[in-house]
């Protein structure tokens, strides 16, 4: 879309390292080190402490020119035994940035190396578990490394027990597995719906606590909470595995249905009524479980709200931008609301997105024709709004300049939200979810053309006290 042809300008994704840390720290006592240079972990750590608003650490292996050179064996060594020493994790997450990778370094191989130095087994009861995972930004984004540090972690549990099994004990738990762009609000209400129908669930990984974590007198060094990590070693014998996103692959769920025979399905994010409905229809077809009737009125709440707006959102334009699955998700919302999504775009490169964009659109409202994107920046984000005219964006706050040059409103969904409060408690997800972002959305929309104030008629101010009164009459 963009005429200009030069190198990425505002990227609309994140490093990949990044979604490795989003990952890593949803599980219980684990630390994350990014091998490479100290800027990464500086940068990523601002940049999920501003959208979150808790303290994230990040530890480097701190490469500096004579590691760029020489290799970054030493520097990852002393920097896996100071994260020892100082937060005792049971689970180190060493994720490799930019700089490793280009000088080579076989990460694998020095964790070995490291872990015979200081007599580290593989027995996740008594050892430090290490679980490394390549993600150079230039080859993929944050989409991409948060799944990478899924699939490893559970790779890396299911081998700690011998790997594959001759014969599974079934354990009858069901395992669910989200993509990167849900916040700890949205997990809080998964994981309450998954109570309400599966009963015993692992999920993975859970940042509902980690990532909004109650004031506290000591600050523990790692946040509590997460997913613990016996129940990881469970999840190759679960009954099923459900992930979340049906743009990107889930590794991990593809890893328990290849490795362990875990049947793995995946259902969209459930953003909007149709994706909540997948949700539960998918949950009622695992686990056999009738929906509890809070959701079922809680759907027709969604429903009710869904008619009383419609006059309002339908036909709005809308530009939709942030991460594959989310886009998908809330694009299938704005057309079940009536909306015209003109513009639907994604800053990961994804060759599926397209496709399943065009379907929902063909099966909800083929009528109309989007501009659909993928691998965009947010330069030629710019020139594509620019052409498509929307009316609002839909999108994290890094559209806000956009939003601003052009005096369109922008609602704030996704990663990251950087110049707003509460992005940890923005609840998306579920029939709640739902109708928590169908009012943000016609709200904004309502403020921008002020459709629903009728005008306010001032009484003359000469009126004498009958003419008051009579007005004062017609009011009651
Ligand atoms: S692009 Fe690479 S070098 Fe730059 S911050 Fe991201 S991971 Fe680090």
């Amino acid at each position: 879309m963009t005429k200009r042809n030069y190198a990425t300008v505002n990227p609309c994704v994140m490093c990949q390292p990044m979604g490795s840390a989003l990952a890593f720290k949803g599980i219980e006592n684990t630390m994350v080190l990014y091998h490479g240079s100290q800027g990464c972990s500086t940068y990523m750590r601002l940049h999920l402490a501003h959208h979150f608003r808790e303290p994230v650490d990040i530890a480097s292996s701190s490469l500096s020119e004579k590691g760029a050179v020489y290799g970054g064996r030493e520097n990852l060594k002393k920097g896996l035994r100071n994260v020892i020493n100082r937060y005792n994790p049971k689970v180190i997450g060493v994720a490799t940035t930019c700089l490793a990778e280009t000088i080579g370094d076989d990460v694998p191989a020095i964790i070995r190396e490291f872990k015979e130095e200081e007599g580290i087994g593989d027995d996740p009861e008594k050892d430090i578990i290490i679980v490394p995972v390549s993600t150079p930004s230039y080859g993929e984004s944050h989409v991409s490394g948060y799944i990478k540090a899924l699939d490893a972690v559970v790779r890396k549990f299911a081998e700690s027990q011998g790997g594959e099994r001759d014969v599974r004990i079934h354990n009858g738990k069901f395992n669910l597995i989200p993509t990167e762009s849900l916040s700890p609000a949205d997990v809080r209400e998964l994981k309450e719906i998954l109570e309400a129908t599966a009963g015993d669930y692992i999920f993975l990984p859970d940042i509902s606590e980690t990532f909004d974590a109650p004031l506290r007198d000591n600050l523990p060094k790692i946040a509590s909470g997460g997913t613990p990590l016996s129940e990881i070693a469970d999840m190759p014998d679960s009954r099923a595995s459900l992930g979340l996103g049906i743009v990107s692959k889930n590794l991990a769920v593809a890893y328990l249905e290849e490795s362990h025979e875990v049947p793995g399905y995946s259902t969209p994010i459930p953003i909007g009524l149709s994706n909540t409905d997948s949700f539960f229809t998918e949950l009622v077809s695992i686990i056999g479980c009738p929906i509890p009737e809070k959701y079922q009125k809680e759907r027709g709440r969604l429903l009710d709200a869904m008619v009383d707006v419609h006059k309002y959102l339908y036909g709005v334009k809308a530009a939709v931008y942030g991460d594959p699955d989310t886009v998908f998700s809330l694009a299938t919302f704005m057309l079940e609301l009536g909306m015209n999504p003109v513009l639907v775009a994604t800053g990961s490169k994804s060759r599926d997105f397209g496709k399943r964009i065009k379907q929902i659109f063909e099966e909800i409202r083929p009528e109309l024709e989007p501009v659909v994107l993928d691998g965009i920046d947010f330069d030629s984000l710019n020139d594509a709004v620019s052409e498509c005219s929307p009316e609002i964006l839909i999108g994290n706050s890094n559209g806000k300049y956009i939003a601003k040059a052009r005096d369109i409103p922008l609602v704030r969904v996704g990663l990251p939200i950087h110049d707003r409060v509460g992005a940890q408690r923005i609840l998306t997800v579920g029939y709640r979810g739902a109708l928590e972002l169908l009012d943000r959305i016609t709200n904004t929309i309502l403020e921008t053309t002020d459709t629903f104030t009728a005008p306010v008629v001032e009484p003359a101010a000469h009126a004498g006290q009958g003419e008051k009164d009579e007005c004062m009459e017609g009011a009651k």
